[in-house]
């Protein structure tokens, strides 16, 4: 679909923070949406309108679409939403019957080295991003945790992921049907969010292949990380602090499967975390089963990995998280008796 640039740039000045327009480059800046630019936000723009490529992307996260992709993203808009949207304004344009292409069909980032595989380890031994990452995979024991994934990833050109580590979400057919890559070497988490996820792709949980069919109680984590150290849990790359939902649509039809497992959700410490505290108390209101970190583990460690990094472990004993593990009345007393 062809917009006409009017509606593209009442769209940019709607959702891009800050918004300018550069006369001698003929582009409009502004900060982007979608990556927020982590802490250069209203200190940089990042995020461009090029009008003579009829382009939006961004800087910091990568971003690169025609326009009319960057709008349905931005303002959560279906093809029709859109398409009525521009039909409702008055501006020229002209509509083709195609659906623009939505859905990333990659199972992961362009060239993806497998860390868990010695042969293309071997092969890379000498680079020093390889090296970097590697050492990071072991000092946080990513590769002894008794419930890694079978692979992890690096890329060392993927536009968007490239030298961060790569997190491998499989459904139950061992299939990667979404990814994320988190930040390594310094200078990347400075510019860039910790996190990124696969683009134009439905959030799955991570860890899922690695439940066991009869399991009686799986643990949601927060971060895929957390969930190398539990047994039967997963990771649902993070949950929104103002939304009243906490799984996506694909997340939930997943966790149906297991219908008659007990589901505990173990949170970062809240003894640390004023944002933990809140999604706990969240959770337990809308009737949920919450791991609450007793006090003289959640003074010291702020989630399971740095816990299992100082402590030296590669599994965290379910019955410690069962012991602590509160559910309505009883958990909302107990969460009251923290303050952060
Ligand atoms: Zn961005």
């Amino acid at each position: 679909m062809e917009l006409p640039e009017e509606y593209i740039v009442q769209k940019f000045y709607q959702f891009a923070g800050y918004p300018k327009y550069n006369k001698s480059t003929n582009t409009y800046s502004g900060g982007c949406p979608i990556c927020l630019e982590g802490s250069s936000w209203k200190r940089k723009s990042r995020l461009y309108y090029i009008v003579k490529d009829v382009a939006i992307c961004c800087h910091n996260c990568g971003w690169y679409s025609k326009p009319p992709k960057w709008i349905m993203e931005v303002a959560d808009f279906s093809y029709e939403e859109l398409r009525a949207d521009v039909e409702s304004g008055d501006f020229e344009y002209g509509i083709q019957d195609t659906l623009p292409e939505r859905v990333n069909v990659h199972d992961l980032p362009r060239d993806s080295i497998n860390l868990f595989d010695k042969t293309q380890v071997q092969y890379y031994k000498d680079n020093d991003t390889v090296r970097k990452v590697i050492s990071t995979v072991v000092d946080r024991r990513l590769n002894t945790a008794t419930n890694r994934p079978r692979a992890l990833y690096l890329s060392l050109d993927d536009f968007v992921h490239k030298n961060r580590l790569i997190l491998p979400f499989y459904d139950s057919n061992n299939k990667c049907i979404f990814y994320q890559s988190r930040g390594v070497l310094d200078r990347c988490l400075r510019e860039r969010p910790k996190y990124l996820s696969k683009q134009n792709s439905d959030k799955s949980l991570f860890n899922y292949d690695n439940i066991s069919p009869d399991v009686s109680t799986i643990y949601i984590v927060e971060g895929p990380i957390d969930s190398f150290f539990i047994k039967n849990s997963v990771g649902v790359a993070g949950i929104q602090e103002r939304s009243t939902e906490s799984l996506t649509v694909l997340q939930k039809q997943m966790l149906n499967k297991f219908f008659l497992a007990k589901r505990v959700w173990v949170l970062d410490s809240q003894w640390q975390d004023q944002a933990s505290l809140k999604k706990t108390k969240q959770l337990i209101d809308s009737g949920e089963c919450v791991f609450i970190w007793p006090e003289k583990l959640g003074s010291r460690y702020k989630d399971i990995n740095e816990m299992c990094v100082d402590l030296q472990l590669d599994e965290v004993n379910t019955e410690v998280l069962e012991k602590f593990t509160y559910c309505g009345l009883k958990a909302s007393i107990k969460l009251n008796r923290i303050s952060v």
